[in-house]
Formats: structure tokens, sequence, C-alpha cells
């Protein structure tokens, strides 16, 4: 857990502004609270019930309809909607944005974040995108918790050319959030994550589906027997489709190249099925339990024993 966590201190903006406050955005307001990192905060919702949600909730004071009427007077605004939303509310922002404000987001992907968002921003404005790699399979305003995202990682992705202020000041926010911090190029992160986040989803989703359209086992027999392993699949299959469709869609390229490994040692392993290759499989599934044990040894999950229960009281987390 960061040394930052759950501890309160200096105030660092006087208004912060969230486009979108569903699971992400509303667990930056929570921490943004704990932290005592903001004075005032706003947000924007496509929905009427979302907006009188985050309100009578008390994640911000006031939601807006409009985007441009939560940035107006913002010294920092982070768009938390999903990726193919940007251009637009880029668009609708851009000159409604106070001098010296800093721009970022919480996207899955980030090179298409840095397209569609950075053309619309006016200058003596800081963008910088980022991605709190820290979420579960929930989503809405109601989803998010204070403690989301303590000791997970959040990486920035500032272009070459970004104000080095700005991007400690942001570095140093997403710290007494409760992350570690890590600094990366867009086209870089978005390698990484397609490994680590968008072909595991994919994975899941293909499963699931896979089950559900099986003729010789029914669909009771599936659910019966999920403890086997594919209860875990359905959780992440649980995700926000509209969410994953975007990461999808704006992340072609690295997830392509992803699944092409994928694949290429997905047969490795059905080749050595077939011709009863016990040495390769034992080899290849105790690898695979090592980076499991490595994980844990980094803190980025627990030894507990889950199968997709946990204990009352406690919050899944899952990149
Ligand atoms: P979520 O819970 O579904 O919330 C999305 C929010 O965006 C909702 O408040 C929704 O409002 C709003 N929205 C959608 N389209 C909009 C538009 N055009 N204008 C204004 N608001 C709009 O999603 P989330 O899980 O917080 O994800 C948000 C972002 O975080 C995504 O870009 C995702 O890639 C990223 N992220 C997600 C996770 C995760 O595990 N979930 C982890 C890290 C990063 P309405 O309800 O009013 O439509």
């Amino acid at each position: 857990m960061s040394e930052h966590a759950g501890t309160s201190g200096e105030r660092m903006f006087k208004r912060l502004a969230l486009i979108g406050v569903g699971l992400i955005g509303s667990s930056i307001s929570h921490a943004a609270r704990r932290a005592g990192l903001v004075g005032e905060i706003v947000g924007s919702s496509s929905t009427a019930e979302t907006r009188d949600k985050a309100e009578a909730l008390g994640l911000v004071s006031k939601a807006y309809a409009d985007p441009a009427d939560a940035v107006r007077g913002a010294d920092i605004v982070i768009l938390c909607t999903p990726v193919g939303a940007y251009g637009e509310i880029a668009k609708a922002i851009g000159p409604h944005l106070e001098k010296d404000a800093i721009v970022s987001d919480v996207g899955s992907v980030k090179a298409a974040a840095v397209r569609d968002i950075a053309p619309h921003i006016p200058g003596g404005v800081h963008f910088i995108a980022g991605h709190p790699v820290a979420g579960t399979e929930q989503s809405g305003p109601e989803a998010g918790f204070a403690e989301l995202f303590d000791g997970r990682w959040c990486i920035l992705t500032p272009e070459a050319d970004a104000d080095r202020m700005a991007l400690a000041k942001l570095e140093t926010f997403w710290q007494r959030l409760g992350s570690q911090v890590e600094i990366m190029t867009p086209e870089h992160h978005d390698l990484v994550l397609a490994i680590t986040s968008h072909i595991p989803h994919l994975i899941a989703y293909n499963i699931v589906n896979t089950a559900a359209h099986l003729g010789r086992v029914t669909d009771s027999e599936v659910i019966k027997f999920s403890a086997g392993g594919f209860r875990d699949f359905t959780r992440i299959a649980a995700s926000d489709p509209v969410m994953w469709r975007d990461v999808f869609l704006n992340n072609k390229e690295a997830v392509l190249e992803m699944l092409g490994r994928f694949s290429e040692d997905l047969v490795s392993l059905q080749r050595a099925i077939r011709f009863s290759d016990a040495a390769t499989l034992e080899r290849l599934f105790a690898e695979a339990r090592a980076i499991r044990r490595g994980i844990i040894q980094a803190g980025q999950d627990t030894a507990m024993p889950d199968f997709g229960r946990r204990p009352e009281g406690t919050k899944p987390s899952e990149s």
C-alpha cells in the first residue's frame, strides 16, 4: 500500500471536474476526498439518472449535462468515460478550459486517447494522459470506493513536450490517491496492457460465450459445475460491454499482435496434448505458476483462495 493511502494533507486543486462519474470517476472522488486533495468536485454525465445519483451520493456538488459547464473554473479535469466518447467530449470542453488547467483521463488505451483529445487542447492548458491499472467488473456511480487505487499502478503517458511541473503535479495527485506512478509512451502502454488486460478479457468473453453455445453440455450444468474454473472467467466477462467494445476498437494493432502470439502458444499446447507430451505440459504449467507467485510477491494480489468469492466486506480488485 502506498504511504499516501488514507492520509489527508495539503489541498492541491481548487476544483476537480470529473467527466463521467462511473466506477473510476466515483472512486477518484472518494479517494480525493479521503486525501483532502481538492476543494470542490463537479461532474458531467450523459444520463440524468447518473447525474442524479452522483449528486445524491455526494460524489459531486453539481453534475452537469454539458461537460463544458463542468470544466469552467476547474484547475484539473479528468475524462472518466469510455474511450470512444473522448473526441466528442474534448471538442466540447476545449474552448472552455481554464488557462494552466491540467487535463487528464483514465482510459484503458492511451495512443487513441492522445489522438482524440490532444488536438482540442488549447495552448496554456496541460494535457497528460493516464491510466490507473485498477478496477473491478462493476460499473456506475455506486460502484466506486476510496481504496480502489491503493497500492496499484497508475501509468502516465505524457507527450515529449509535456510541461514538467504539470506532470510532477499529476504524479503527486495519483500518489496521494494511493497509487504508485509509472511513466511510459502511449504505444508501449498499449502493448503491455494488450497482454496483461485486454487479451485476458477477450479470452474471458470468448470462453463464456463458447460455453453458452455448447450443444452437448446444458446451461444448467455450466452454472452448476462452474467452480471448476469457469466462474473466474465469468467475473471478468461481466465487465462493462461499452467500455470493452471501445478498448478493442481503439487498441487494434497491439491486441492483434498479442493475439497472434497467444494463438501460436495455444497451438503448442494443443500439440502437446495431442502427442501426450507430458514434459512440455508440465514445464509450461510450472512456468505459469511461477508468474502467479511473482504477482503475489509484488503485492498485486493475495495468495488467499478465491474462486470468485470473497469474504464479506472486502472489495475485488483487478485491472
Ligand atoms: P462506467 O462505470 O461505465 O462509467 C462510465 C461513465 O461515463 C458513466 O458515468 C457514463 O454516464 C459516462 N459517459 C459515457 N459516455 C459519456 C459521454 N459521451 N459523455 C459524458 N459521460 C459519458 O465505466 P468505468 O469503469 O468507470 O470506465 C471509465 C473509463 O475508465 C474507461 O475509459 C475505461 O477504459 C477506464 N478504466 C476502467 C477500468 C475498469 O476496470 N472498469 C479500469 C481502469 C480504467 P451515463 O451513466 O450517464 O451514461
